[in-house]
């Protein structure tokens, strides 16, 4: 089976300014079998006004790279779309009517806590109580996320530690926080399969999203082999950390990451192609 990346940005994406022609150009350099760009979706008003991603701008390009790209490299149309509670019903309603090959949601905020600025982490060390309180939101919205059935993956989970590793409580053995990981894990195990996000997978220090400990535990629960993500947003990190992360995945037990053709989904625009075996190999 050969490397497939599954979550990259282009310029589709706001906070991106690669083209998705650069980044296919890398990915079909280093050999890759097929990447996925799950560009941002982003349907909170107070964040986002208006919506960044512009679908059938995004669509068209995309439709014109996979062809360029037909037999060399499966290119597929995705989108990582912010999940919050309270707007699921609109994310649902957005997804019934703009179709992806691959559908990840992700938890990107956990209020109190802006987890994305380091210079957070010295508020949060100041503060326990803080960051005990953003974890149980992030978990109890990832919990959500799974269970509302609308995502194929569950994008970068544990990725609070991105930009801040090392400071936040222990979930394991905690009380209040271990329950909470356990029904985070029976949602994403019943509707949906994890992401190994690798973005910072080799700087010291660092961990992958999810820890080999959660990934080990959401397998003995039974879940589906996650998908490998780079996070790429420029040229470079195309595919980066891949053999890193699957040494992670075969630690927690699993033999192998999913293969891209496992992951897709059966309203995206591939979906088809792949089934008369028009696109790609499936090997
Ligand atoms: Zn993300
Ligand atoms: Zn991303």
């Amino acid at each position: 089976m050969g490397i497939s990346d599954l979550h990259m940005h282009s310029s589709a994406s706001y906070d991106c300014f690669t083209s998705i022609w650069d980044m296919c150009e890398r990915a079909a350099a280093l050999g890759l079998e097929a990447v996925a760009f799950t560009e941002h979706v982003e349907l909170n008003p107070e964040e986002f006004p208006r919506n960044p991603f512009d679908y059938h701008k995004a669509r068209e390009t995309w439709e014109k790279v996979q062809e360029a790209y037909r037999g060399t490299l499966v290119v597929l149309f995705g989108a990582e779309v912010t999940y919050w509670p309270h707007l699921e019903d609109e994310i649902g309603r957005y997804l019934e009517d703009h179709p992806f090959d691959i559908v990840m949601g992700s938890v990107h905020q956990a209020p109190v806590i802006d987890f994305w600025h380091e210079r957070n982490a010295r508020i949060v060390k100041a503060n326990p109580g803080m960051a005990r309180e953003a974890l149980k939101v992030y978990l109890s919205h990832t919990e959500k996320l799974a269970s509302s059935g609308l995502f194929d993956v569950v994008g970068h989970f544990g990725v609070y530690e991105r930009r801040m590793p090392g400071i936040w409580p222990e979930i394991f053995g905690d009380e209040e926080l271990e329950p909470l990981l356990i029904s985070a894990l029976e949602a994403i195990v019943q509707n949906s399969r994890l992401e190994v996000n690798a973005a910072v997978l080799h700087k010291p220090g660092h961990f992958p999203a999810p820890r080999v400990e959660v990934l080990k535990l959401y397998r003995e629960m039974g879940g589906l082999p996650p998908v490998f993500g780079s996070d790429a947003h420029h040229a470079p990190a195309v595919g980066a950390n891949w053999h890193m992360a699957r040494e992670v995945v075969r630690q927690a037990g699993f033999s192998d990451f999913a293969h891209w053709s496992e992951v897709l989904n059966p309203n995206g625009p591939s979906y088809r192609a792949v089934q008369q075996g028009t696109l790609g190999k499936l090997s």
